[in-house]
């Protein structure tokens, strides 16, 4: 269900795997407060928009902290096994529940997968994830979240197995908007864009390690396509595979080469390099995600870069109006930027003329104090 309002988003779980310790307090009473009465927890009201809110702990705090990693996933000795080539690979394409189910047992049968999301955030206030890509050694998946984002919970167990190492490529937003969307945390992750870092590459990105890896050449210019369209063009879900297919090989050939990266600069530890990958993949997956506020440092510090050249009194249109857009956003779940652009905002306070907005000021104020 859609939540925009000034209350913090509720976990949805109703247990946790793997787990010794029991669901938290505060994310219990969350959970009550908003089951007492889920339509007035939802309601944006502009009064509230003064909240901080409250951020509850990582469902899996303890879990993280005390991750052991498999003695697979630290082994000297790594598979070099060429991926298959996309067309010779199996597809499934998952839009049912027992389709789902089938999925979530399959992957509980392997030691590692590789996992992406593509996501959609024009005409949606928090955003919405749109497709799950998913690429075990001999198969390649895609779920659409969309039709079975009720269901999803099915996938939660294995994406909290510690056993099961979750590999991503850029992992930050993915892990939250998992946490958002589906209530889905993950434990054991390794992120392939953090392991670039470590090796010092001049790229961080997929189609730098696509190319020097696997001498593809990925075509991103679906990145920014609209992914809710149902049914998928092909070109589209031939993209979306890529993004998971080759990510296995990378991972192993990206092990491999932080092994070696040890023995280059003569570290004791052969898994210096990899452990430092490890533990900067488990920082991301530690992170608790956080409805957008207005108020919030960063928010400001992006409209501080146009609000240099405005005046006291067009910052404080700017500024009320900003306030106004994210309230009208939530109303009508579109996100600030499909309710009116920024330059817009600027534009707009930048041409108020001090007599009107003397006029407009106790129309201003009441909003203000709304
Ligand atoms: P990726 O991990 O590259 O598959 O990207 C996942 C999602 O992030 C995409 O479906 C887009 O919604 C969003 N995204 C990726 N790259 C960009 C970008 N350069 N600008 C804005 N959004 C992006
Ligand atoms: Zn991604
Ligand atoms: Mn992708």
């Amino acid at each position: 269900m859609i939540d925009n309002s000034y209350n913090p988003i509720v976990p949805f779980i109703t247990c946790k795997y793997y787990s010794n310790y029991p669901i938290s307090q505060e994310i219990i009473n969350l959970q009550n407060t908003y089951n007492a009465d889920p339509i007035s927890y939802r309601k944006v009201l502009l009064k509230d928009a003064k909240k901080s809110l409250m951020v509850h702990p990582h469902p899996y705090a303890e879990e993280l902290r005390d991750l052991k990693y498999t003695t697979q996933q630290l082994s000297l000795e790594i598979p070099n096994t060429k991926f298959k080539e996309l067309e010779n690979t199996p597809f499934k394409y998952i839009d049912k529940l027992e389709d789902l189910e089938v999925l979530a047992k399959e992957l509980n049968e392997v030691t590692e997968f590789a996992v992406d999301l593509e996501h959609h955030s024009y005409r949606s206030y928090l955003g919405i994830t749109c497709l799950m890509q998913l690429s075990t050694r001999n198969c390649d998946y895609i779920v659409d979240v969309i039709s079975l984002r009720k269901h999803m919970h099915v996938l939660q167990e294995v994406f909290a197995n510690p056993k099961i190492v979750k590999v991503f490529h850029g992992a930050d937003c993915d892990i939250k908007w998992l946490q958002r969307d589906f209530a889905i945390y993950v434990l054991n992750m390794f992120d392939t864009g953090q392991a670039s870092r470590v090796l010092g590459y001049s790229s961080y990105s997929l189609a730098y390690l696509l190319k020097n890896i696997c001498n593809v050449t990925a075509n991103k210019q679906y990145q920014l396509a609209d992914w809710r369209i149902r049914p998928l063009p092909d070109e589209m879900l031939h993209y979306a595979r890529e993004d998971t297919h080759y990510l296995l090989y990378i991972y192993d050939t990206l092990r491999r080469r932080l092994i070696g990266l040890a023995k280059v600069r003569s570290a004791k530890d052969p898994l210096t390099y990899l452990n430092i990958v490890l533990r900067q993949s488990k920082d991301i997956c530690a992170v608790v995600y956080q409805k957008p506020e207005l108020k919030s440092y960063h928010y400001f510090m992006t409209i501080s870069h146009h609000a240099a050249s405005l005046n006291k009194l067009q910052r404080s249109v700017l500024k009320l109006m900003l306030k106004l857009r994210d309230y009208i956003a939530r109303l009508e779940d579109d996100s600030v930027s499909y309710i009116c652009p920024t330059t817009v905002i600027v534009n707009i306070a930048k041409a108020v003329p001090v007599s009107l907005f003397v006029i407009g000021r106790q129309n201003m104020l009441n909003l203000k104090s709304a």
